[in-house]
């Protein structure tokens, strides 16, 4: 078999297309396989696929293919025009590749599979041998190949949550598909502005499918709900993650107060306690239960108000909203007697939004841990955020890793 015919067929390459040439350069360590077709094909109008002659052609380009064992592979063609009498002189549509890009489809597919297994950009590029920004393009255009391709299927459970970019500034806001842990829309903010900016990106006719949303209690996303699907007080979840997340930080309030106070007393009993007074108390180590258990004995507010937080996930324990709010008045009249200022603020707010927090008995299709799992996601691509450069292509990375997207060529 001659090499331009073994290439015709690896690159599987058809009519009009044929291998004119196979160039080895040992020195580069380059293969040039040059492409060219027949005489007297007609092409398609890029625009409106009618059928014309050659015009002329556009000066020779190479697109990286896939290496032929350890060589640099090019494929090197010239891109025939059409002069359409609607449209005027185009490049017409080569088969390997898509418009504007300096890689074959079969490249672009690959690399498309060395992001997703090394998670990084650089992972993949240093495998690759390919510059950063060549690497992110195929990333970015991978996004929007597989955001054009959408459909417009029912979401019926989901969920809106903030994210910062950097430590505690620069937030963005998500919405979730809960069932299949998609991340659906992403908008800059995390106002009721960002809210509706997320609302409007999903495609006609989802929002009408919304038979649940989960959510924080803040009034920018409650707001922005109400504003955009239609009978949203019926369908709002404060989840149960977002809510321990308040109570959770009430906690973390009194601790910090009682620490100071004691520490002006010369008592440090409450330095370096912070993690033991966050965490679920069967997550800790027996050691830090030991030590917890130490702290009950010195009678501090901190305790007591652990004591209220861990008391309170029982909430999410029962069958009927109606059982589940009367475990709530039972547990707000006790915190709502303390001194505990922090304890006190959020059990009001809770209570502003009980009928929300309970509904979670109707709709079973609200899990915590989905919302958690992408949250987790989202963290560790975060972390290797350093790589993305900015907050733009943090959310293509996003839509990338955790959009659900078909992204191949
Ligand atoms: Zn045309």
């Amino acid at each position: 078999m001659q090499d331009t015919e073994l290439y015709q067929q690896i690159l599987g390459i058809g009519t009009p297309w044929e291998v004119s040439n196979v160039d080895l350069n040992m020195e580069l360590g380059e293969i040039v396989v040059s492409v060219r077709h027949a005489q007297g094909t007609k092409f398609c109008c890029p625009q409106c696929d009618q059928k014309l002659s050659c015009y002329d052609h556009s000066p020779s380009r190479r697109w990286r293919h896939l290496d032929s064992c350890q060589f640099k592979t090019m494929l090197e063609a010239s891109i025939p025009r059409v002069d359409c009498p609607e449209h005027g002189v185009k490049l017409v549509q080569v088969p390997w590749s898509s418009p504007n890009s300096r890689f074959t489809l079969m490249f672009e597919a690959f690399a498309i599979r060395l992001l997703k297994a090394t998670q990084t950009i650089e992972g993949a590029r240093t495998i690759l041998r390919t510059g950063w920004e060549a690497t992110w393009t195929i990333l970015e255009r991978a996004v929007e190949r597989g955001q054009a391709r959408k459909q417009s299927s029912p979401l019926p459970h989901i969920g809106i949550d903030e994210k910062s970019f950097k430590k505690g500034q620069n937030y963005i806001t998500l919405i979730y598909d809960l069932d299949n842990s998609t991340v659906e829309a992403i908008s800059e903010g995390h106002n009721k502005e960002a809210a509706n900016e997320c609302f409007s990106q999903l495609l006609p006719g989802q929002i009408e499918t919304v038979e649940a949303i989960a959510m924080d209690m803040s009034s920018a996303f409650v707001n922005a709900a109400k504003s955009n699907i239609p009978l949203a007080e019926t369908k709002i979840v404060h989840d149960r993650f977002y809510v321990m997340k308040l109570v959770n930080e009430a906690v973390d309030k009194v601790r910090k107060q009682e620490n100071k106070r004691l520490r002006s007393e010369g008592d440090d009993t409450l330095t370096g306690t912070r993690y033991l007074f966050l965490k679920n108390y069967d997550n800790l180590k027996e050691s830090s239960q030991q030590r917890l258990d130490a702290l009950f004995s010195f009678k501090l507010e901190t305790g007591k108000a652990w004591t209220y937080k861990e008391m309170l996930r029982d909430l999410w324990h029962h069958d009927t909203a109606k059982e589940a709010k009367e475990f709530f008045r039972w547990w707000y009249r006790k915190v709502i007697h303390t001194r505990l200022e922090p304890m006190k603020k959020v059990a009001r707010t809770i209570k502003t939004r009980i009928d929300n927090v309970v509904s979670y008995c109707t709709f079973s299709g609200i899990s915590n841990g989905v919302a958690e799992g992408i949250n987790s996601k989202i963290q560790s691509i975060k972390r290797r955020v350093g790589g993305y450069r900015n907050r733009q292509n943090y959310k293509t990375a996003i839509f990338f890793y955790c959009g659900g997207l078909d992204l191949d060529p």
